[in-house]
């Protein structure tokens, strides 16, 4: 049996927006108390967490006394800086580890790592100048998308090139970071894993949930997803072989495009993830007690359905409609605490249950 983190003990947690916030109150619900970092004016997290440290993430000295304060150390978001990282991994354990963030964070690294483990993904090629462009538009053809490889999130740092002749504006978009050129994947669904590995090695995962993007962001999770039994029991395999390959402890997220002759990995995201909010109120222990059960070396929990969920993501104005939300049926309405409404930003989440099981 893996070491058992004792009740309230103090999880570090580096990021603290609404993925640190979720946590928070599940590792609350557990017994344990969170401390948040992250340089941030607002921080929802914070508002549910026993200490907040409002310091940069170059800050060496407050992130060794934050890692002091704590008894282990996750995070919300794959971007952290590696010089942070650094400086608490000599102090504290960082799970999932420092494998798992290389790995997500360079698109490059994610696809070739994906493909070393017999995945398939869309077809890809480094780009580093303009004429490597060119020579990867010859390669993969068109329609094809440019990605900077490091820092993209919610379709930011993409650039869609429908014909050869939109090279140099979709180069000249990635302002000189080395990127990556991807064919367009003709998928039918995109559905995503949502997935837990245990620090004795457990693996169990959330059913998969079919996902609507607008506009590169996230709009609805649906669960069941509208695919075979066999595809659905395929997705699951992919996101354990990959819990396993990279060691990993904690909640992982796999994005994986759907065709007619095979599901394509399009990236992994290594914590908890949006399109796995549903489990809030699908499943007896949802991917945020998932994740704390995960690195506190407690058993994972019962993550089976019991009901079938829509979660539709409230952005930006969406919020108005928060009256006729709080008065549906058969629905738990989920915000973040952000003061501030804008364009694109994710301000909370309803979860519709649209059958019991
Ligand atoms: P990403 O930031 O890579 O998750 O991309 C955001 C969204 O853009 C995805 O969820 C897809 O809807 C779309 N997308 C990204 N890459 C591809 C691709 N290679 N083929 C088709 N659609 C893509």
């Amino acid at each position: 049996m893996a070491e058992i983190l004792a009740p309230g003990s103090v999880i570090g947690i580096l990021g603290g927006g609404q993925l640190g916030r979720m946590l928070s109150v599940a590792a609350a619900r557990l017994g344990y108390r969170c401390h948040i970092y992250d340089p941030a004016a607002h921080v929802p997290a914070a508002d549910v967490a026993t200490a907040l440290t409002r310091a940069p993430w170059d800050d060496r000295a407050a992130l060794a006394t934050f890692a002091a304060a704590v008894d282990l150390v996750t995070f919300e978001f794959e971007n952290i800086p590696t010089a942070a990282l650094d400086v608490i991994e000599p102090l504290r354990p960082i799970r999932p580890g420092r494998n798992a963030l290389a790995v997500s964070q360079d698109r490059l690294n994610e696809k070739t790592f994906l493909r070393d483990q017999g995945l398939q993904t869309a077809p890809f090629a480094a780009v580093d100048s303009r004429a490597d462009l060119d020579r990867a538009l010859a390669e993969i053809g068109t329609p094809a998308i440019l990605k900077t490889r490091r820092l993209g999130y919610d379709g930011k740092g993409q650039t869609r090139i429908a014909a050869q002749d939109e090279a140099d504006a979709a180069w000249q978009a990635m302002d000189g970071a080395p990127a990556i050129l991807e064919g367009v994947v003709p998928f039918t669904r995109e559905i995503s894993v949502i997935a837990a590995r245990g620090l004795s090695g457990e693996v169990a995962a959330f059913d998969p949930g079919e996902n609507e993007h607008k506009g590169g962001i996230l709009r609805k999770t649906r669960v069941p997803a509208k695919v075979s039994p066999a595809q659905r029991s395929d997705a699951v395999l992919m996101a354990a072989k990959l819990l396993n390959a990279l060691d990993y402890v904690g909640v992982l997220g796999v994005e994986i495009f759907v065709t007619p002759q095979a599901l394509l990995v399009n990236e992994i995201a290594p914590r908890v993830h949006n399109s796995g909010h549903w489990t809030q109120n699908g499943c007896a222990v949802d991917q945020f007690e998932q994740h704390i059960r995960a690195i506190a070396g407690l058993p994972l929990g019962d993550g089976s359905r019991h009901a079938d969920v829509t979660m539709t993501n409230l952005i930006g104005e969406d919020l108005d409609r928060l009256p006729d939300l709080l008065r549906a049926p058969h629905t738990a309405v989920h915000l973040y605490g952000k003061p501030e409404t804008r364009p694109g930003r994710k301000m909370g989440h309803a979860n519709h249950i649209t059958t019991m099981r």
